[in-house]
């Protein structure tokens, strides 16, 4: 399971969470606090998710240029197919 941070908006206390991702989004109880006001905080996850168009991007220049190096030709090959 993953583990999620997150803040209390009571007292702004940072704690993590090993939970279910289906339970991510439900307000965990503040450790420091007890309150149920606490939001889930931004995962690495969601960052990487982000930045997802670059590196596809990139992914399909690497390919468009014909450079068969290691990994990228397996996966331009599986795409183009
Ligand atoms: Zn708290």
């Amino acid at each position: 399971m993953p583990i999620y941070e997150y803040r209390c908006e009571s007292c702004s206390e940072k704690f993590e969470i090993l939970t279910r991702f289906a339970e991510r989004d439900r307000a965990q109880v503040c450790p420091a606090c007890e309150s149920t006001r606490t939001r889930v905080l931004v995962s690495s996850f969601a960052l990487a998710g982000g930045a997802e168009s670059s590196v596809s991007d990139f992914t399909s220049e690497a390919g468009g240029g014909g450079g068969c190096c290691g990994g990228a030709c397996g996966s331009s090959g599986s795409s183009a197919n």
